[in-house]
């Protein structure tokens, strides 16, 4: 896909229509606004390869799980986000020919993201067999403002004739899952109604019951000359026939209302949609389009990523941050980042580590406290499902699911459902993080504690104690390298474990410090002795950390160095990826590592370890990983910045930052993936701009990549709105919002009374 799209700062230009490609270019324009998304697919259809795509937050289906052999704890289905009713969907036929791209000739071809308004525009020709050519333009949004309305205005343009046109405005919902286990329909018709002009779909998902009512209305430019509305199961549609003279204009403007019994009643639902409707309808395209790109200009205004001298990587970080956005809105604590967001089926749209380690972050510093507190409360509120997660491994406390949806743990490969549970430290960084941004220590008082001390609770029963070492243990788990498992004492798990017994100690000493009465309600609510306490203490100072003497590096697990210690430069091309070209036994016995896993601690723990210790295990390690996870290249792109390993990080970066522009990892036709774009945004902020929070004060210490002239970007940080920008030789720290502040750079400490601190750098 090397430069497939035009470089533009704020534009993805598609020129040209490629079929083999359609199908990932439908992933990279693809639209969201929280509520819902869309894949870039055609309004009027298309025959040839394409994955068809509507998602609605939060609605799902569980899928019955499929597995070989059948283990106590795993999970009875799999939360898939459903592919909903297609209300794109606008049927044409020209002179009788049916509209499609697979079929005809296409010239002029056009489709343009723009992540600047946050609409997808398209344009093409059509020539038929006779030489009639027809103009059609497109496009469509996502209300960033009104979520559960979208817009499509579609217009045809006959060049060189007198056109009969056949337009069909359509709700289907008929619609299927690609990964569906046992190809089962998940939805159900509940009513649906259609009149000339509108009409309404409700459908009901099997099992999980959700209601999801779309209703349509359009407007003409032009009477019809005849209108047939129809229905059959699942579907309804208007049938309007033209006649069009030659330059002449025929255009719908097809208005959509998407609510659901997520946040309506039952029998609200319908109306509901059918009222929002109307008040698209009333209100028009042009108001609504104004007030959906007013509502992104503030989006870019607080996270934008300003990269002067390399349109590629403006253009490259700016779609990472519009994704972002697109995927998570924070309105709403019940929802959550799938890795692929609104953009695929894969992953099942559903919660991962990776929103507490990867994406957290961007939402922590990009807006206001609230929207990172939804994404803490989500976990909060799934406590109790974590709790009973544990106990069907007959363990204490809470172990946050793998994979969840409402959560439930839906993962059922026994290495990764019952091993892979460094996830649960990443929820209680998540909040250390949070209250370290915002100084809102009422949170820990509110909800954080009672998270933070069931996974320790979990942590203190899942370790073991080895008398022959005085030492404790974990055994038998996977850690964030995937290409290892049942691994005895991953470094990262046993570092991140005894981190969080660290931290539920000071927690607890702070509450009982600063809020007694609520400590002492809290003691009790968690039934939490003194001595279950000294456990957590004894553990963490007790802690087995394997360790590499001849090298003096953390060993990745018990064992590693047993390997064959080879790096990537002994692999053949052929063999990369190695998912993909090794057997899962050559996999697991070779030392190649599939992402950051002891530098993902590192990079968490980062205050802790000196730049020796953080640039000999980079050296390593960093030669023997192969990246073979897109959440990989950020981490090491950061600790390699901050080792000063300048070159060597700005590669790690690019590969992040286009991956799915360039689909460097050949799977975007399933989806974007959206966890790494966040991670895109840590390797410019944490890397390039070295930002950390040193002795309680933002600190930074940035350099620019020699690619690029200059670089600036935002900071939310305690009610404070700062610009950083970052020159080659200067940096510049604006307050554009809030009370004066300290900042350090280069470890040295500066008041930024005046609203513009500029430095040598
Ligand atoms: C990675 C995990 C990640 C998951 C979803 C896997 O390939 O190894 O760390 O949570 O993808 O993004």
């Amino acid at each position: 896909m090397d430069n497939y799209f035009i470089n533009n700062e704020w534009k993805i230009i598609e020129e040209g229509f490629d079929p083999e490609k359609n199908q990932i270019v439908e992933s990279i324009m693809s639209l969201g606004n929280g509520h819902m998304g869309l894949r870039g697919n055609f309004e009027e259809g298309y025959s040839g390869k394409s994955l068809q795509g509507t998602y609605i937050a939060g609605v799902y289906y569980p899928d019955k799980t499929r597995v070989g052999w059948w283990k106590i704890g795993y999970p009875e289905y799999y939360a898939k986000v459903l592919n909903a009713t297609n209300f794109i969907g606008i049927n044409v036929k020209i002179n009788g020919k049916k509209l499609d791209l697979a079929k005809m000739e296409v010239e002029k071809f056009k489709r343009v993201l723009n992540m600047k308004k946050g609409y997808l525009d398209r344009e093409f020709v059509v020539v038929d067999f006779q030489g009639r050519k027809t103009k059609i333009k497109a496009r469509r949004f996502l209300s960033s403002v009104d979520k559960e309305i979208a817009v499509i205005t579609y217009s045809l343009k006959p060049l060189n004739h007198n056109a009969k046109i056949e337009l069909v405005p359509f709700l289907d919902g008929t619609i299927t899952n690609e990964d569906a286990n046992y190809d089962e329909v998940f939805w159900d018709e509940v009513e649906k109604s259609v009149d000339e002009y509108k009409g309404y779909l409700n459908m009901r998902t099997k099992k999980s019951d959700f209601k999801v009512s779309t209703a349509m209305k359009f407007e003409l430019n032009k009477n019809p000359n005849k209108i047939n509305i129809s229905k059959k199961e699942k579907y309804i549609e208007n049938k309007l026939e033209f006649a069009v003279d030659e330059k002449n204009e025929i255009r719908i403007n097809k208005y959509i209302a998407v609510t659901t019994n997520r946040d309506y009643d039952d029998k609200n639902v319908i109306g509901e949609s059918v009222d929002r409707v109307n008040y698209a309808y009333e209100k028009g395209v042009d108001f609504l389009l104004e007030e959906h790109v007013k509502r992104w200009k503030e989006h870019w205004e607080e996270s934008d990523i300003e990269i002067n001298g390399d349109i590629a990587a403006q253009q490259g970080i700016r779609f990472n941050i519009f994704q972002l956005n697109q995927t998570y809105t924070g309105h709403d604590p019940r929802l959550n980042i799938g890795p692929k967001g609104f953009t695929g089926e894969k992953y099942g749209g559903s919660t991962y580590w990776d929103t507490e380690a990867f994406c957290f972050p961007f939402y922590l510093n990009t807006t206001d406290n609230s929207i990172a507190r939804n994404l803490l409360l989500y976990r909060y509120n799934h406590l109790e499902k974590a709790i009973e997660n544990a106990d069907k491994l007959d363990l204490d406390g809470a172990l946050y699911p793998m994979v969840t949806m409402n959560g439930e743990e839906c993962h059922n490969e026994w290495e990764i459902t019952f091993e892979e549970i460094h996830r649960n430290a990443a929820i209680v960084y998540a909040i250390y993080n949070y209250v370290k941004h915002t100084e809102d220590k009422n949170y820990l008082a509110d909800y954080g504690f009672e998270v933070i001390a069931q996974i320790a609770r979990f942590w203190a029963d899942r370790v073991n104690y080895n008398p022959r070492k005085e030492k404790y243990m974990i055994l038998g788990v996977t850690g964030p390298n995937e290409y290892e498992n049942n691994v005895h004492n991953n470094w990262y798990t046993n570092r991140m474990a005894a981190w969080t017994l660290e931290y539920a100690l000071k927690v607890k000493n702070y509450l009982s410090e600063n809020h007694k009465m609520r400590h002492d309600e809290l003691v009790e609510k968690l039934a939490l002795k003194d001595k279950e306490v000294e456990k957590w203490r004894d553990i963490k100072e007790k802690m087995y950390y394997p360790y590499i003497d001849s090298q003096d590096v953390f060993e990745q697990q018990d064992g590693y160095m047993d390997k064959e210690l080879k790096t990537r430069a002994d692999l053949d091309k052929e063999d990369l990826p190695l998912n993909q070209n090794w057997s899962w036994d050559r996999i697991l016995r070779s030392c190649y590592v599939k992402q950051a896993d002891v530098l993902q601690g590192l990079y968490f723990l980062n205050d802790k370890y000196d730049l020796k210790t953080k640039k000999r295990n980079f050296d390593f390690y960093e030669p023997k990983t192969v990246h073979e996870s897109s959440l990989s290249p950020c981490v090491y792109s950061i600790i390699a910045s901050e080792i000063g390993y300048k070159e060597r990080a700005y590669e790690l970066y690019l590969r992040t930052a286009r991956l799915d522009l360039e689909n460097y990892n050949n799977d975007t036709e399933d989806g974007l993936h959206i966890t790494s774009m966040a991670g895109t945004w840590m390797a410019i902020v944490h890397g390039f701009a070295g930002m950390r929070i040193k002795d309680n004060h933002l600190s930074f210490s940035p350099y620019l990549p020699s690619e690029w002239d200059d670089y600036s970007f935002k900071i939310n940080f305690r009610q404070r709105v700062l610009t950083i920008h970052v020159y080659e030789k200067e940096l510049k720290i604006t307050k554009e919002k809030g009370e004066k502040i300290s900042v350090i750079v280069f470890d040295k400490k500066y008041e930024l009374d005046d609203d513009i601190l500029t430095l040598e750098i």
